[in-house]
Order: structure tokens, then sequence, then C-alpha cells
């Protein structure tokens, strides 16, 4: 199989040609189809097997298909601007991604954000921002001004932005939990659980955990629907 015959746009596909990537992986194979046909998953398999790009592929394919005027195209800035040429007040908006991405550590979202980078290298207008703990508040503040349509976090983070009511999840079409148990061994429940519930019920959720029993599959039927199960067997 392709990535071309997974139907992604031609830009997502030349992305992928400069980043190297032959063909999908087996988690890609099975997951990018069913994300774009808008199912919920729970997904298990071994770390390097391609997991961020199985959630992220078909993700920014479906935005490519959202009418500009329904899509975060303007910056804070940009926003100013043009409220100022048509002589109006600019009144601030909180950032209101369509497609969120937890994840347990700083490290780990800094991988994602720059695979995302990577993939949208010919969509320029989609911007992904990282939310990390640890990151001064001024430079956050400034990165949630750009409007950005993907968020990554770590949860505690993003739970004092949303409390501030300087992020928006009412928009929100995609929820991702990255690693989710390690999250659940972090103690980050609780604020998963606050996240989960300032988003839309009809999101979809993509969880993806080296396990999928006890806790986290607990946790995964009360955030999903009807959800698909994937699990690649490792082979070694
Ligand atoms: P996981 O989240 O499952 O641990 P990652 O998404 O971090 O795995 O991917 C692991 C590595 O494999 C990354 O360097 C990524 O760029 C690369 N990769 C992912 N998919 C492909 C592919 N289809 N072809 C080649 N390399 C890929
Ligand atoms: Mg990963």
């Amino acid at each position: 199989m392709t990535f071309d015959e997974l139907g992604l746009h031609p830009a997502i596909l030349k992305a992928l040609v400069d980043a190297g990537y032959t063909q999908p992986t087996p988690v890609q194979e099975q997951a990018i189809p069913a994300v774009l046909n808008g199912h919920d998953l729970l997904v298990s398999s071994k770390t390097g097997s391609g997991k961020t790009a199985a959630f992220m592929l078909p993700v920014l394919h479906s935005f490519t298909r959202i009418p500009d005027a329904e899509r975060n195209t303007k910056t804070q800035k940009q926003e100013r601007q043009s409220a100022r040429s048509r002589g109006r007040a600019f009144r601030f908006q909180p950032a209101a991604p369509k497609m969120l991405v937890l994840t347990p550590t700083r490290e780990l979202a800094l991988q994602i954000t720059a695979a995302a980078a990577q993939y949208t290298k010919y969509l320029e207008q989609i911007r992904t921002v990282a939310i990390l703990g640890g990151m001064p508040y001024p430079k956050q503040l400034q990165l949630l001004a750009k409007n950005p349509d993907i968020l990554v976090a770590t949860p505690g983070r993003l739970i004092d932005h949303l409390q501030s009511g300087k992020i928006d999840l009412s928009a929100l079409q995609t929820l991702v939990l990255d690693e989710a148990d390690r999250m659940l061994d972090m103690g980050f429940i609780e604020d998963i659980e606050t996240i989960v519930d300032a988003t839309p019920a009809d999101r979809q959720t993509l969880l993806f955990s080296a396990t999928l029993d006890g806790v986290v599959g607990k946790m995964a039927q009360q955030i999903t629907q009807s959800p698909q199960m994937i699990q690649i067997a490792s082979v070694t």
C-alpha cells in the first residue's frame, strides 16, 4: 500500500516524499482510513511504529477540506490590523484549536510539533503550537496568539490556559491522547477529565497507549464512542 492509495492530499504526499517516507507503516495503514472515516480509535502498537503520522496525516487531510471561512486563517495580529482598518475595536479571542494532542512530556510534545511542521511543509496556512510546562508564560501567550489549528500540550499547562480563558476548546474536532498509559501513570487523570469536559461531545477521539486494559481501558470507555480497536502485535 502507498500513501497515495490512502487518498491523502497532494501537499501532504509531497511533504512525505521530502521526509523520505516511502510507504505507510502497519499502524498507519489501518489508522489513516479509520480516522478519515470519522471513527474513534483505540490503538496500541510499539514505540517507533509511526503513531504520530497515523493520527496527524488524516487530520491534516481533513483540514484541507474545511472552507477558509471556517478556519483559523488569521493570527491575532492580523485580526487586530484588519479590525483597525475597518475602524472596529479589536477584541481578544482565545485560541480555538481544531485538533488537540495531549502527551505526557515536553520532549514528546516537541517531537510531535516537529513532525507536524514536517507534514505541513506545503500547507503553510495550518499552524501548530506546543504548550508545555516550563515555558515562560509570555512566550506561550505569543504562541497562542497565532490562533493555531493544532495544539500539542502537556495536560497540566493546558489546564492553566483553559481556566484563564486563553484557550477555548468548544470548536475542537479531534482529541488525541498520545501515550495515554504514561499520562495516567504520571497522575494526569483529573486534568484529562477536565480537558475532555471542555470539548464538544461530538468530537473525534483517538487514544494511543502501550496497553488498552486496566485503567486506560476504563478511561477509553468513558471518552470514546464505538471506537475501532487497532492492535499491532510487535514482531520481536
Ligand atoms: P511512535 O509514536 O509509534 O513511537 P513515531 O511517530 O515517533 O513513532 O515515529 C518514529 C519514527 O519513524 C519517526 O522518526 C518518524 O519520522 C518515522 N516514520 C514514521 N512513519 C514513517 C514511514 N511511513 N516511513 C518512514 N519513516 C516513518
Ligand atoms: Mg509516539
